[in-house]
């Protein structure tokens, strides 16, 4: 019997013949054609002012917070449920990460807790589309205009998933988005920052380029090109994007397979739902997702422990999620205060993520029939 994994990275065929397109045209380093290919499928599918290229999400993060002039003793409101490098970028600059309860539907950021933890040393709030479901933006944009806070969207599970039909990644300040192999859409490494204010892309330009005018001077803007602002080196290799873009091509064809498991999955389950053995994903009516994860919920951290065993017997490897940043070493060290998130604690020891991956058709009975009789007492 197969062994199935948790992930699986899925290929278009296409990967090679590009990368060695770029090879042939001795373009190796980055912002070649593959790059620019997709930048325009990126601004296109978001509608953001200027789609970059980056390395990961977490290098279109830390730029964000250059472009957010994040400092030393400043705070930035995200959840706690969420990956590391969401606060990270923001800790690196001297900021304090402020953790916020996350909602027991979507499992994003409470909106309606946001204002108590606001400060006058709050710069940013961070929302973080969990599943690629998308936070209650329209709240979270009317708090930060009021407050005068940048809004950096985590959308790196959130390509090609919307709210009240605006793509996600496009409604704040900023935009990041991934492209790790455990994402839907794949580049090894890879990620994006969209910009969606005119007026920062300039600066965005400059931070990924090292900090210099380069970007100005390849369109034939500048005559040399020099040291303007801080910066880092950003951007992803030429054959990056290569890999990338044949990914992109075929991105909404992967999203519509992904989505065709996720509804079996969601179907098979109502059953263990209505029996009171689990809980299945909430997805508000106004948000539409990509398929980038299937959950289920427990009732306890005993019977999630329960259900990864069973699965593992039958040799199907579930997992869990994330583990609560505030309760990490890293976290307590910069919060001298005990935090409690009840909620976020709690769905982080009841929450499972099931095997979602192109070519998963082929064993999906089995997986289903597997999650049932796991999920069973
Ligand atoms: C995957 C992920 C990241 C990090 O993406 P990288 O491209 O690996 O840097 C950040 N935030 C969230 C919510 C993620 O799921």
């Amino acid at each position: 019997m197969d062994s199935i994994p948790f992930n699986k990275p899925f290929m278009t065929g296409r990967e090679l013949a590009h990368i060695a397109r770029a090879h042939e045209r001795g373009q190796l380093a980055g912002d070649g054609i593959f790059t620019a290919e997709c930048h325009k499928w990126l601004e296109q599918a978001t509608g953001c002012s200027k789609a970059l290229l980056t390395h990961s999400c977490t290098a279109a993060l830390e730029m964000g917070a250059i472009l957010g002039e994040i400092g030393e003793g400043d705070e930035v409101i995200m959840p706690s449920f969420t990956f590391v490098s969401t606060a990270n970028a923001f800790v690196i600059r001297g900021a304090k990460p402020i953790f916020v309860d996350i909602r027991p539907d979507t499992l994003n950021i409470d909106e309606q807790q946001i204002e108590a933890a606001i400060t006058e040393r709050t710069k940013a709030i961070v929302a973080v589309h969990y599943a690629g479901v998308a936070c209650e933006m329209d709240l979270i944009m009317d708090i930060a205009r009021r407050h005068n806070l940048m809004v950096i969207e985590d959308a790196a599970q959130g390509i090609l998933c919307s709210y009240k039909s605006v793509p996600l990644g496009s409604i704040g300040d900023l935009g990041t988005l991934s492209f790790h192999e455990t994402k839907n859409v794949i580049s090894g490494e890879g990620g994006a920052l969209l910009t969606n204010r005119p007026d920062l892309v300039k600066r965005a330009e400059v931070i990924r380029e090292k900090g210099t005018n380069r970007s100005e001077f390849f369109r034939g803007q500048v005559d040399k090109y020099t040291w303007v602002d801080i910066g880092s080196s950003y951007l992803p290799s030429e054959m990056v994007a290569a890999f990338l873009w044949a990914q992109l091509e075929e991105a909404r064809a992967i999203t519509d397979r992904r989505l065709a498991i996720w509804h079996r999955y969601h179907e098979a389950f109502a059953s263990l739902e209505q029996a009171g053995l689990v809980r299945r994903p909430i997805v508000p009516e106004h948000c539409s997702h990509s398929a980038h994860m299937y959950y289920l919920l427990f009732p306890d951290l005993e019977n999630r422990s329960r259900f990864i065993s069973s699965l593992k017997e039958a040799e199907i490897q579930a997992v869990f999620h994330y583990i609560p940043l505030h309760n990490s070493p890293m976290g307590r060290s910069l919060n001298s205060d005990l935090v409690s998130l009840p909620i976020t604690e709690s769905i982080s020891d009841r929450l499972v993520r099931l095997p979602l991956w192109l070519g998963l058709e082929d064993f999906l009975d089995r997986v289903i029939h597997a999650v049932i009789e796991a999920a069973n007492p």
